[in-house]
C-alpha cells in the first residue's frame, strides 16, 4: 500500500510555491518523497528553508507564458525529468461586476486559466519525449461550480480550469497522462484574507461549511498526493472538491 501513493523518486514542479495552498503541497510533495521545483514572482524563501535539497525555487511572473518552456528545461537540467505539474498559482480581483475593469478581467484569466493551459501542454509534451505518461492536477475552486459575488474574472477563469481538466485529460488519457483538479472550499491563505476581514461575509460563509471551520493548507495535502500517486492511475478529468461539505449543502 505504502509505494501506491509513495513518490520516492518523482519530480514535480508546482507553481505558486512561496506561500499558502503551493507551498503546502511542495510541503506534502517531499514528505512523500518527491523533488519539487517551485515556481513564483517572489522568491520562495520560507518554502526552501522548510524543504532544503528537495526543493528548487525558480522566479518568474506566469502573467504571461512567456517563462514555461525556460521553467520546463531548468526542471529537467536540475532533477533529470518531470513526472508532476500543480498548476497552483492564482489571483482574485473583487470588484462589484457592475464596474469590472478589462485589466481585471484579463489579468486574472491570464494566470488562471491561459498559463494553466500552455503550461500543461509544455509539460504534457515533456512527458510524450520522455514516454513516461505524468500527472497534472489544476487547482479549481468552488466557483468552479458556483457564481460567487464580486469576482466575476476568478469565477469564469476557475469554471475554465474545470472545463480544460476535461478537455486535456480526454486527448491524454490514453498516453497515461492524469489531468486531474483539486476545488478548495474556503481555505484560510492570502486568497481569502480580504473575505475573511468582512465581518459579515465571513460570518456568512462560516455558518455555510458543514465542518465548522475555514480550510487549511495541510487539508489538501492528502488529495494532492494521490492525485500525484499510482492510486489515481485511472482517474482522468475529474476535480475533487475539498470543501468541509461546502458542495454538499
Ligand atoms: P495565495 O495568494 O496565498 O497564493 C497564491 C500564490 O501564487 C502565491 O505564492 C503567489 O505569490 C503566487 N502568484 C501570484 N501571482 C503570480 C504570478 N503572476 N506568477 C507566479 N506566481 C504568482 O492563495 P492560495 O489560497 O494559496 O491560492 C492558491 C490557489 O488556490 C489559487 O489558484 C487560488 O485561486 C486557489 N484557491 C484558493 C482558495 C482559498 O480559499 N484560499 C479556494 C479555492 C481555490
Amino acid at each position: 500500500m505504502k509505494d501506491m501513493f509513495g513518490l520516492k523518486g518523482h519530480v514535480a514542479i508546482v507553481t505558486g510555491s512561496s506561500t499558502g495552498l503551493g507551498q503546502g503541497i511542495c510541503k506534502a510533495y517531499v514528505e512523500a518523497g518527491a523533488k519539487v521545483v517551485g515556481v513564483d514572482y517572489v522568491e520562495s524563501t520560507a518554502t526552501k528553508e522548510m524543504l532544503g535539497d528537495n526543493f528548487h525555487g525558480i522566479v518568474a511572473n506566469l502573467m504571461t507564458v512567456d517563462p514555461i518552456n525556460d521553467i520546463v528545461n531548468k526542471t529537467v537540467e536540475i532533477f533529470g525529468q518531470i513526472d508532476i505539474l500543480v498548476n497552483n498559482a492564482g489571483i482574485i480581483r473583487r470588484e462589484d461586476s457592475i464596474n469590472f475593469s478589462e485589466k481585471d478581467w484579463d489579468d486574472v484569466i491570464s494566470l488562471n486559466a491561459k498559463t494553466v493551459f500552455f503550461f500543461s501542454q509544455a509539460v504534457a509534451r515533456r512527458f510524450l519525449e520522455q514516454k513516461s505518461g505524468g500527472k497534472i492536477i489544476n487547482i479549481a475552486s468552488m466557483l468552479s461550480y458556483q457564481g460567487g459575488i464580486r469576482c466575476p474574472s476568478y469565477t469564469a477563469s476557475k469554471s475554465a480550469v474545470k472545463g480544460i481538466t476535461m478537455t486535456m485529460a480526454n486527448e491524454w488519457a490514453k498516453h497515461n497522462i492524469n489531468v486531474n483538479a483539486i476545488a478548495p472550499g474556503y481555505m484560510a491563505t492570502n486568497n481569502t484574507a480580504l473575505l475573511r476581514a468582512d465581518k459579515t461575509r465571513s460570518e456568512e460563509i462560516l455558518d455555510r461549511i458543514p465542518a465548522g471551520r475555514w480550510g487549511t493548507p495541510d487539508d489538501l495535502m492528502g488529495t494532492a498526493i494521490f492525485l500525484a500517486s499510482n492510486a489515481s492511475d485511472y482517474i482522468h478529468g475529474f476535480t475533487i472538491a475539498v470543501d468541509g461539505g461546502w458542495l454538499a449543502r
